[in-house]
């Protein structure tokens, strides 16, 4: 009958029992926008849970930057204009 030739070391052993504990997570899709998504969870992508928007995201972030932004600087130019 065939034997190990060596004692297979713990750390050997051990890596192969690594991964057992992990599971397929369960996915969604978006309402809103369709994107796979954690179940009860708000969308990350557009900040929608069931149909109401209660994240404010990334993008909506940088859309109002760059409407703070264009509101000012014309704002500004034409005081600068003003004053000269
Ligand atoms: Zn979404």
């Amino acid at each position: 009958m065939p034997v190990p030739k060596r004692k297979r070391s713990r750390a050997r052993r051990d890596s192969r029992f690594a991964n057992k504990g992990i599971k397929v997570k369960a996915i969604a899709g978006c309402l809103n926008c369709k994107d796979p998504i954690v179940p009860h969870t708000a969308c990350q992508n557009c900040g929608f849970y069931k149909g109401v928007k209660v994240l404010t995201t990334k993008a909506d972030r940088k859309v109002k930057r760059l409407a703070v932004k264009t509101a000012k600087t014309p704002a500004k130019k034409a005081s600068e204009s003003q004053a000269e």
